[in-house]
């Protein structure tokens, strides 16, 4: 439902957790972030509930902050409400962690693909099927994160917006859309992203759109844009002039 990415040098929890803040007009039932922490190792925490569920469970159980992450605010539609089913959701080897908005509509043959394949799934989601899939993608592609979202979502219909972060690529956020939202925030040696400008304004007004079927990859020097086929695309500039 709501969607935050962030790569800079500031602590990213903190940055997160008030974006998801600001997307809360939208409505949810779960929420939950995923951070590389400084030791380059992936924290994640989830749950069911309001944010102040999540934060109150951060701040009496604090994770490791790092200036890399995603944070999720989740609107069921696969799957009941609950901690696991809330997002981020890892891929088999716990470092690669993914956002979702929208719906996998092809999930469950996929899912069965997976499974026949041996891979293993923690929770009722389609989303948790884009995240396997993505983690096999990886492996298959050497470790290329945006060469990965390229052949994953090759295989994906319906609607989404994806974001991912791995821990093997601190400082870098990939994400993708189809039939969902998704805009960049441009920074000073930071950049965002959001499934809508509120996840940023408070930080920057400069915002660039992200059209129908393109990949981002975001570091806190620049952004790079693709369409699902790997060629550039331009993307047009745009000023955030509402009052936030
Ligand atoms: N279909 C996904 C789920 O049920 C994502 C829902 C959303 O857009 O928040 O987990």
């Amino acid at each position: 439902c709501g969607i935050v990415g962030y790569v800079g040098p500031r602590d990213s929890q903190a940055i997160l957790i008030a974006g998801l803040s600001r997307l809360e007009y939208r409505g949810y039932d779960s929420a939950g972030i995923a951070v590389i922490d400084e030791g380059g190792h992936l924290g994640m925490r989830k749950r069911a509930g309001k944010l102040t569920v999540l934060r109150d469970d951060l701040s009496a159980h604090p994770m490791s902050d790092g200036t890399t992450g995603i944070g999720h605010t989740r609107w069921a539609t696969h799957g009941g409400p609950t901690d696991a089913n809330a997002h981020p959701h890892l891929a088999d080897d716990d470092k690669l962690a993914v956002i979702h908005n929208g719906i996998v509509e092809n999930y469950a043959a996929l899912k069965a693909e997976l499974v026949s394949e041996g891979h293993t799934f923690r929770s009722e989601t389609d989303t948790e099927v884009a995240a396997v899939l993505l983690g096999r993608e990886y492996e298959a592609n050497g470790g290329a994160l945006v060469a990965a979202f390229r052949a994953t979502v090759a295989r994906l219909e319906g609607a989404f917006t994806l974001l991912a972060v791995h821990e093997d690529h601190p400082g870098l956020v990939v994400g993708a859309r189809r039939n969902s939202p998704l805009v960049i925030g441009l920074g000073e040696g930071e950049n965002f992203l959001g499934s809508d400008v509120a996840a940023f304004v408070e930080h920057t007004r400069s915002a660039l759109a992200i059209g129908q079927d393109e990949i981002v990859a975001i570091t806190p020097e620049g952004v790079t844009v693709t369409d699902f086929t790997g060629h550039p695309v331009e993307v047009e500039p745009f000023e955030v002039t509402w009052d936030a």
